[in-house]
């Protein structure tokens, strides 16, 4: 499955097809946390009102959300867009009978293992590679770029710690919400 939920008629196919399948794989960050369609959180309607002009009243949905907000998901494949190799691991692994492994570690490891120098430390970047799930070999990171946690919330990810750096990097508590807001009930 993948894609966040967001209208009522795909909340019905969801439950239709979870009554029908053995196994439920969520692929993806908009399956897995609702990715970046959930960003727009709170000014939804102007939203659909710039998009869909007119015709914003036409369209009923709801706030997106992940799949595992309303079914039961057997295996995950994190990722915006998912990596080519864990894909196809996982799907193989699947597909043989086993159970996919998942990753324990965050990309700030990754990215220290590939000698990047740290964009938050350095450049008081508010990068969330610090609480996201590693696997993408820091792809953000290893280009200058701040990780946007498309990959999810790493196991034991220690929240308050990075509120307390992104403090000290300059950010306001409301960018900081913003910036964290992605995550949902997950951080
Ligand atoms: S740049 Fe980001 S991912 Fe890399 S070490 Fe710093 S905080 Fe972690
Ligand atoms: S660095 Fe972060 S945003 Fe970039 S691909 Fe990896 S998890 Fe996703």
């Amino acid at each position: 499955m993948e894609g966040s939920i967001t209208t009522p008629s795909e909340l019905e196919r969801l439950l239709a097809f979870r009554r029908k399948v053995h196994l439920l794989v969520a692929v993806g960050a908009c399956a897995l946390t609702a990715g970046v369609n959930s960003l727009v959180r709170g000014e939804r309607r102007q939203v659909m009102t710039r998009v869909y002009a007119g015709q914003a009243d036409e369209w009923d949905t709801f706030p997106p959300q992940a799949v595992d907000h309303f079914v039961k998901v057997d295996a995950q494949i994190p990722g915006c867009p998912p990596e080519k190799s864990e894909l196809l691991n996982s799907l193989g692994t699947l597909l043989h009978g086993g159970w996919p492994g998942h990753q324990v570690m965050p990309v700030c490891m990754e990215c220290r293992i590939n000698e990047n120098p740290c964009l938050l430390e350095r450049d008081r970047a508010p990068c969330l590679g610090p609480v996201t799930l590693a696997g993408c070999n820091a792809k953000c990171p290893n280009l200058g770029v701040p990780c946007e946690g498309c990959r999810g919330v790493v196991a034991e990810a220690n929240r308050d710690e990075l509120c307390r750096l992104f403090l000290t990097a300059g950010l306001t508590d409301q960018e900081i919400r913003h910036r964290l807001d992605r995550f949902g009930e997950t951080l």
